[in-house]
């Protein structure tokens, strides 16, 4: 039997925060930077990559992209564009706060992660009066590889003291975040569907359960 879950893990945007298209529309801005034609072959593939890979370290997405300086140009352009407009139109997922709250007074720790650099990361936290909502927040600056990868999470639990790897659960919107919690051990993989991916996607990639938004979490774990 799993034990019980002691720390939870809930990805930033697409599941916590909701952007309006601003990570869209930062890519958008990111291929346009580095000469790629707009509604080129070329953007539609780059684009394609960009969703089915969306979740994982923005840097290693344009890196697998763009050889040598482009991708840092491209992620450069992009940090600017998204923190700019973010900072503009990023909301809380509707109950997500609510529920970050409720899941510390069950007595769990949380911990918000996003593939976001920490400048970008920051800015979003600010924007939302969110500094000190969680427990800890980390992203791929802080803890080595970025999703698929399971560094985010095993930092969180090392760094909050779980008593096991099943004692977390891990929430997100993309299957790169389901694959992410599978690959730490996390006994809870749940998907919401408030961001990129379908219920299918997320099923694919591992996902426990499929919930409507992260606001349904804290019921689905229950007191302790
Ligand atoms: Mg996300």
């Amino acid at each position: 039997m799993n034990p019980d879950v002691e720390l939870v893990v809930l990805d930033l945007a697409g599941t916590t925060v909701r952007d309006d298209g601003a990570v869209e529309a930062a890519f958008a801005a990111a291929l346009t930077a580095v000469d790629v034609p707009a509604g080129s072959a070329q953007w539609r593939r780059a684009q394609a990559y960009i969703r089915d890979t969306m979740g994982t370290a923005k840097i290693v997405v344009f890196r697998a992209l763009f050889p040598g300086d482009r991708a840092e140009q491209a992620n450069r352009v992009f940090e600017e564009a998204f923190a700019e407009r973010a900072i503009a139109v990023a909301e809380p997922v509707p109950g997500a706060e609510e529920a970050i709250r409720a899941l510390r007074d069950q007595g769990r720790r949380v911990c918000l992660s996003t593939g976001f650099s920490a400048a970008t990361r920051d800015a979003l936290l600010d924007r939302l009066e969110w500094t000190d909502v969680a427990d800890l927040v980390l992203c791929p600056d802080d803890a080595g590889r970025g999703r698929p990868f399971p560094d985010l999470v095993l930092t969180a639990a090392l760094r909050l003291r779980v008593s096991d790897v099943r004692a977390v659960a891990v929430a997100g919107d993309t299957g790169f975040d389901m694959l992410t919690g599978r690959r730490a051990g996390a006994s809870v993989v749940a998907g919401v569907l408030t961001g990129a991916h379908d219920a299918a996607t997320l099923t694919a990639h591992g996902a426990t359960h499929v919930l409507d938004s992260v606001a349904q979490l804290p019921a689905l774990l229950g007191t302790r």
